[in-house]
């Protein structure tokens, strides 16, 4: 084939489409100066509760906050126990621990990779407080066990919907399911921002109520702090776009789910390992991930070939050195491990042609049929 760029994210495409958008917004929003929780703030946290259907979202600084927030709003302590996933990206385990909580792991269902709901009770003991899924790629983990068995044990569950924006389970959408979740709009999720973002979604009063004071110092009233907070704000002017890209965000996914579908006609044949959408599930493809036994071999020719890939994650999060140099000691995670060794992503980007999609796939073909099945 040419040698195309098929990158594995193409920002530059979807800011074209709403670059005017943006400029009028940002240009208002500069006018107007009221950069302190301001305007578009507010109107995006109610325009998020109403798509994911849910009574609260604040806006907060990032996803990695938006995690910590809820855990603190749930008032996870030192001591405490989270049960999570090591399959995910490191920040799921940066929050339980800057929470002062441990981390325990559990592994994932080697068909969906989100958290395998029957390995969650032998890890349960009486300091266990939260349970912590992920919804991985872009897909919902199997939340009504995760619930049931929550409410079994009185705990609470925080989603990790970081990936996820717009994905439904059972026709509900993540975000919406357990007692809080935590939303990130890093550039590249599904609804981005152009710069850092996240949120809290809830529709637990006093949850809600406690993440709204420790975003903002702990404080409800302004320089009045009732709780010790810290600075966790959502910026003024990423509201402002985000609320732009929010009406896209249906359309992105489809569009994704689309793309999702076109790999998998052209991939079904090789053999290769695609993504399954578990039958309760409806996938936004955050991320398109194949696995292959010679994932190396085929990434070196693909990026060769001017095609981007990616690995997410190299190193699951129980064996990261930063974890493993804080002396905890998981039971393995044999899915976790195994799979790990085998993922790829491919582009992924609701921009990306149907020619970018065919240059993908007959690159593959050609490695296979080239270094593989002869
Ligand atoms: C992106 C991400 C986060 C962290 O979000 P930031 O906005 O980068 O802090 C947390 N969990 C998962 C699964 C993520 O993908």
């Amino acid at each position: 084939m040419s040698n195309t760029q098929i990158p594995l994210v193409d920002l530059k495409a979807g800011y074209e489409l709403i670059e005017e958008q943006i400029r009028l917004a940002w240009d208002e929003a500069l006018s107007g100066m009221r950069l302190f929780l301001g305007p578009n703030v507010q109107a995006f946290e109610k325009e998020f509760a109403a798509y994911c259907g849910v009574q609260h979202a604040i806006g907060v600084s990032d996803g990695t906050n938006a995690l910590l927030l809820a855990l603190r709003a749930c008032e996870v302590q030192p001591g405490d126990e989270v049960i999570t996933v090591g399959f995910t990206f490191i920040a799921t385990t940066e929050a339980i621990l800057l929470s002062g909580a441990k981390p325990v792991f559990v592994d994932i269902d080697p068909q969906t990779y989100t958290m395998d709901p029957n390995l969650i009770e032998s890890q349960i003991t009486s300091n266990t407080r939260v349970i912590l899924p992920v919804h991985l790629y872009g897909q919902c983990a199997d939340m009504d066990p995760i619930m049931e068995i929550a409410k079994n044990y009185n705990l609470l569950v925080i989603e990790d919907a970081c990936q996820a924006h717009g994905a439904e389970y059972k026709g509900r959408k993540a975000g919406s399911i357990g007692h809080a979740a935590a939303f990130s709009f890093y550039f590249t999720k599904n609804l981005g921002a152009y710069g850092e973002g996240g949120m809290v979604t809830t529709n637990n009063d006093h949850i809600a109520k406690r993440v709204r004071m420790l975003r903002d110092h702990g404080s409800e009233k302004r320089y009045y702090h009732d709780l010790v907070g810290w600075n966790a704000r959502l910026d003024e002017l990423q509201a402002a776009a985000l609320r732009i890209k929010l009406d896209y965000l249906n359309q992105w996914n489809q569009d994704r789910r689309n793309i999702a579908l076109s790999y998998a006609r052209r991939l079904e044949s090789t053999g290769l390992t695609l993504p399954q959408e578990a039958q309760f599930n409806q996938h936004v493809y955050h991320l398109y991930v194949i696995r292959s036994s010679f994932r190396e071999g085929l990434r070196n020719y693909l990026t060769e070939q001017g095609i981007g890939t990616g690995i997410h994650y190299p190193i699951p999060t129980h064996r990261q050195k930063a974890i493993l140099d804080l002396g905890i000691i998981p039971t393995s995670l044999p899915h976790t491990e195994s799979i790990s060794e085998e993922i790829l992503s491919l582009p992924m980007y609701p921009q990306l042609t149907e020619q970018q999609i065919e240059n993908v796939c007959s690159a593959i073909k050609n490695y296979i049929f080239e270094f593989v099945s002869r």
